[in-house]
């Protein structure tokens, strides 16, 4: 059986990508230079999947900053704005990925935007009224010469025009389907390209498809592809899908005229049950999403092989395939020197995949796999007893009863005595969490990571942190205060690093948006609490003021989405072993004194299902009762507070609300203001502080306009309702604008104050 992949990862085992463009930002390479090592790694790449014996390599999944953004620019979808600056091809690139200051003028970058179900981000390509989409760029054919001059001859991979239509910006009056044909001919002409070249497959991905459609949406689908495949003769055309299944769709789909489907197994759910249930269009190849392209372990090869068996009876040719683009595992295990091998051999990254992927294809060749080695040993691995299992906890998540989900006296009730304890003033105000992180602060932590210093002289300049931090939000005059984060870097990796059953890893970068790498932990095994995580740090803070200072956790979907996850219990149990260990905290920072208690959900949309049939069977249905799970055993007086990064929540906003908290602070810039009416539209319960400043720039708020914002609120929000904060922790600002920012904030709450109390 043949094999393939997606696409690869494409920063570098170890980074390159990042640190060459970085410095190329920085103006210390010049564009050869960028350009040299950006051809080395692909070609590195290729030579990785070649000698792995991997049968149809991708090319042009190669990336500077983002897959979306090239085809924008390979479209000539520029907007003007970017022409005008009058920079080179590489510089217009960059300007469109993070915006440009300088002589040529300012102008801010495209918009980013969550890549589906991932933590993947792509630029939305922004297309104007007069944008004239047509083949402009060269990069897929460049790339594709450069594989073959190597004697490699690759399947392209571009995002596809419906994909691509669907994620971008409409900047006129102009919809999607206005656009059709032009993008239609521009795709049709690459094919013809391609077939100029000699390629053998083009692969366009339409992960689109896997969201809910309307009749439009596949109109728009029909109209797209009947062009784009009258221009091919002896290419063949692969529809690439991932992150779920075509459902309704299907049938009609796979009655198109491509060549080939690219079928996710993994989180396409449904995708075997539709073959099942309709056949596969004969003479068409299957591709078989079946190694996973989004975790990190190794496939179990008897259900992997079961599936091909079956398959068989439904395909004519089948090629072997992985569920998505390995961009979202890391490179390999090679670079790993401290992981426990009990635990490593369940490893596979992306290296390690085109192996399996290998092993795999032989094995369906052989005339009795079950006898054979390699299947042999990866049957034994899947069946002994792993490392890190607890029964404790185990059997905690099987005892847990309705009445651990479920806060009592109820909410209007708590709020009462909240008052009463807490005796704040109207408008009270807040920070997130985190102050800055400063050089001392991470120059500290470094020292500690690196052995110079113990963990009692750590402690010790982390308690001189926020002893000043505590001083200064006392003098600014905030009502809530905080103990400023200066022991944790990372929201995840810190609670991670005090929980049984996780394990981390030292190079394993996952691309999480141009330049950005993020390096998720692993929940390898049950997680339990060992160990008191923040207590001490929030009763020394406590001790410092008659305040209160609000104690700092993150919740468990947070921790649970960005983490790599098991995949031999389910996400909801994971999500509730987290949670058992977060209430544990909980409950000890509430002995200790702390009346205010946030419990952060940062990432609580991250794996919001892609169908909204799938919203609450699939997530909902654990996601936020794993977060009540955290707060439902704590005395009525303590106040619970949760917090946000985005303020798109209204299609969810009842589940906000049942997550029972008793405030939450959210992102809401001046364009999502929606979330104001949808809140009082749904008598939204929670006290809420909207972030009256954004902190991803280090401009200072004036006093009027933070009043003029907390105005706007008001129209929407009742008095006694609302918290004044910024829209997000401060970890990442400099303290000269952070003190003046929250200087004007608390002027403004002060100034709001007068007028409603008279
Ligand atoms: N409490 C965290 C902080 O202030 C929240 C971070 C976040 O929302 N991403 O940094
Ligand atoms: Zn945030």
């Amino acid at each position: 059986m043949k094999n393939t992949i997606v696409g690869f990862p494409r920063v570098g085992k170890l980074r390159e990508l990042k640190f060459i463009s970085e410095k190329y930002f920085r103006g210390e390479v010049d564009v050869e230079e960028l350009k040299q090592v950006a051809k080395e790694l692909r070609e590195e790449h290729w030579n990785y999947q070649r000698s792995s014996g991997i049968q149809l390599i991708p090319s042009n999944d190669f990336s500077f900053y983002d897959g979306v953004l090239d085809m924008a620019v390979l479209l000539n979808v520029i907007p003007k704005k970017y022409q005008q600056l009058q920079l080179s091809e590489t510089d217009t690139y960059f300007a469109m990925a993070r915006g440009y200051q300088g002589e040529a003028g300012d102008v801010p970058a495209l918009a980013m935007k969550k890549w589906f179900n991932t933590n993947y981000h792509y630029m939305v390509p922004e297309i104007e009224e007069d944008t004239e989409i047509k083949l402009t760029g060269k990069k897929p054919f460049d790339e594709y010469a450069e594989a073959k001059q190597l004697g490699i001859q690759t399947k392209p991979v571009l995002v596809g025009p419906f994909t691509f239509l669907k994620l971008a910006k409409y900047q006129g009056n102009k919809k999607a389907i206005d656009f059709a044909e032009d993008i239609a001919k521009a795709y049709g002409e690459v094919v013809q390209k391609f077939e100029s070249l000699g390629a053998e497959w083009i692969q366009f991905d339409e992960p689109a498809l896997v969201q809910d459609l309307t009749a439009e949406d596949l109109n728009l689908f029909r109209v797209l592809y009947n062009k784009i495949l009258s221009f091919k003769e002896n290419t063949k055309v692969l529809l690439q899908t991932y992150f779920g299944d075509l459902r309704d769709y299907y049938k009609e789909i796979t009655a198109l005229g491509f060549n080939g489907f690219g079928l996710d197994f993994l989180e396409g759910k449904q995708s075997f049950s539709l073959i099942q249930k309709y056949g596969f269009p004969e003479g068409k190849v299957l591709f078989a999403g079946l190694v996973n392209g989004k975790n990190i372990w190794k496939s179990n090869y008897a259900k992997v092989l079961e599936t091909l068996e079956e398959l068989k009876k439904y395909a004519g040719e089948i090629v072997l395939s992985t569920s998505c683009s390995l961009l979202h595992v890391p490179y390999t295990l090679q670079n790993e020197t401290s992981l426990n091998p009990e635990v490593e051999q369940y490893f596979a990254f992306a290296l390690e995949k085109l192996q399996e992927l290998r092993e795999l294809s032989v094995l369906t060749e052989t005339d009795d796999y079950q006898v054979e080695k390699e299947y042999l040993e990866n049957k034994e691995l899947y069946a002994k007893e792993r490392l890190y299992q607890n029964d404790t906890v185990k059997q905690q998540v099987a005892d847990l009863k309705e009445e651990d989900f479920v806060r009592l006296p109820k909410r209007s009730e708590r709020r009462k005595l909240q008052k009463e304890a807490l005796n704040l003033p109207l408008f009270p105000t807040t920070t997130i969490g985190s102050f800055p992180q400063t050089i001392a602060v991470k120059k500290n932590r470094t020292a500690y990571r690196k052995g110079e210093i113990d963990k009692k002289t750590y402690d010790n300049r982390v308690y001189e942190f926020i002893k000043d931090c505590i001083k200064k939000q006392e003098e600014i005059g905030i009502d809530v205060l905080v103990h400023g984060e200066y022991e944790r870097n990372d929201m995840v990796e810190f609670f991670g690093e005090n929980l049984q059953g996780y394990v981390f890893t030292e190079k394993a970068w996952v691309q999480s948006y141009g330049t950005r790498c993020v390096k998720p932990p692993i929940i390898f095994g049950d997680v339990k609490r060992s160990r008191s995580i923040t207590t001490d740090y929030l009763k020394y803070a406590q001790s410092l003021t008659n305040k209160p200072v609000k104690g700092m956790l993150t919740g468990p979907v947070t921790i649970l989405n960005w983490s790599f996850p098991r995949e031999d219990i389910s996400l909801k149990e994971m999500a509730y072993q987290i949670g058992i260990a977060i209430r544990e905290e909980v409950l000890e920072l509430e002995k200790a004194g702390i009346k205010i208690i946030q419990i952060d959900e940062a990432a609580l949309k991250e794996k919001l299902p892609i169908r909204k049939a799938d919203w609450y069977s699939e997530y909902l249905n654990w996601a936020i009762p794993a977060f009540r799970l955290c707060h439902s055993s704590v005395k009525p007086e303590t106040q619970i507070h949760t917090h946000m990064c985005y303020s798109e929540f209204n299609a969810i906003i009842k589940d906000i609300d049942n997550m029972d908290a008793d405030v939450i602070s959210f992102e809401a810039s001046r364009s999502k203001l929606t979330i104001l009416d949808a809140i009082q539209e749904s008598n939204f319960e929670t006290e809420v502080g909207p972030g009256v400043y954004d902190i991803h720039s280090p401009r200072v708020p004036s006093v009027e306009e933070i009043v003029e914002a907390l105005h706007r609120m008001l129209e929407k929000i009742p008095e006694n309702k609302l918290w004044v904060n910024p829209d997000c922790g401060l970890k990442t600002r400099g303290i000269p604008e952070t003190e003046a920012s929250l200087t004007n904030l608390v002027e403004a709450a002060i100034k709001l104050r007068k007028q409603y109390e008279g």
